[in-house]
């Protein structure tokens, strides 16, 4: 296990879309999403287009059926496979709920790489009926985070992770995101971390114009290969660190994952002198 720890944000990050919209999209309820926007928060606004769509004569079957053809660009899974095999803990951070994204990354055959997945619970009621609860159950008391939509503050979640680590671990975190939502996790990481905001979406926005408050280096991406090469590029980086530290010759290990041209991009003096 390396000392690194990937945060990934689900929707417009690991999905080329937003899989909420993606759901009421391809079943057709489009319209009546549109006109129930503007009156209540996001959160409950899927539980209730569940219910619609359990009205409409809709099952899970038919939800996860469409899930199965969310759009996802080619290199994403191979970039989350190849973190995992060279020893990273993936974790997702999603205002999505736990059926959509276990459903797609089941599908995906990656379930297994993840050690958490921390969203919106949701259960299927006696009815057959998709309920999608609040993270944060804000009818209870408020995260008190002004940054954050009620349901869910994702920096949070960093901190909850950040707090498992003890004081002799130098755990690193990358954490990719493109919503407004990944700002407050930015905020909350160290120097030590890299933040991967997706260039010309919200948090980017946000970024630029608050570079002064995030702490890590920032490596920004636009689609899936620069995901999968600066991610990689990253994690080289970090594990070659490691190793110089600890004078272990990981060389092989990182040349082994089929990446090799771009860990020797990120590598390109010899790490490995010899003491
Ligand atoms: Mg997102
Ligand atoms: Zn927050």
């Amino acid at each position: 296990m390396s000392d690194i720890v990937v945060i990934f944000d689900f929707d417009k990050t690991i999905l080329d879309v937003d899989s909420d919209n993606w759901v009421v999209d391809e079943l057709g309820a489009t319209h009546i999403f549109n006109q129930l926007l503007p009156t209540m928060p996001w959160n409950s606004l899927m539980d209730r287009m569940m219910t619609e769509l359990h009205l409409q004569g809709n099952t899970i079957e038919d939800i996860k059926q469409v899930l199965n053809l969310v759009p996802i660009h080619p290199r994403i899974i191979p970039a989350i496979k190849a973190a995992h095999a060279l020893g990273c803990d993936l974790r997702i951070v999603s205002d999505a709920n736990t059926l959509f994204i276990e459903t797609v990354l089941k599908h995906l055959g990656v379930l297994e790489c993840f050690s958490e997945i921390n969203t919106n619970p949701s259960i299927i009621d006696d009815q057959g009926r998709l309920r999608i609860l609040p993270y944060h159950d804000f009818h209870k008391s408020s995260h008190g985070c002004a940054l954050c939509p009620p349901n869910m503050c994702k920096g949070k979640i960093v901190e909850k992770v950040q707090s498992t680590f003890t004081t002799e671990e130098k755990k690193t975190i990358i954490y990719l995101g493109d919503g407004a939502g990944d700002f407050c996790p930015s905020l909350k990481l160290a120097e030590r971390d890299y933040m991967m905001p997706r260039k010309d979406f919200p948090v980017w926005d946000l970024i630029c114009e608050n570079r002064h408050l995030v702490k890590s280096e920032v490596h920004e991406w636009t689609n899936g290969e620069d995901f999968e090469h600066i991610l990689l590029r990253l994690i080289a980086k970090v594990i070659s660190k490691e190793d110089m530290r600890h004078n272990v010759d990981n060389s092989n290990r990182l040349f082994d994952c089929k990446f090799e041209t771009i860990a020797l991009g990120a590598l390109q003096k010899p790490l490995y002198v010899p003491q």
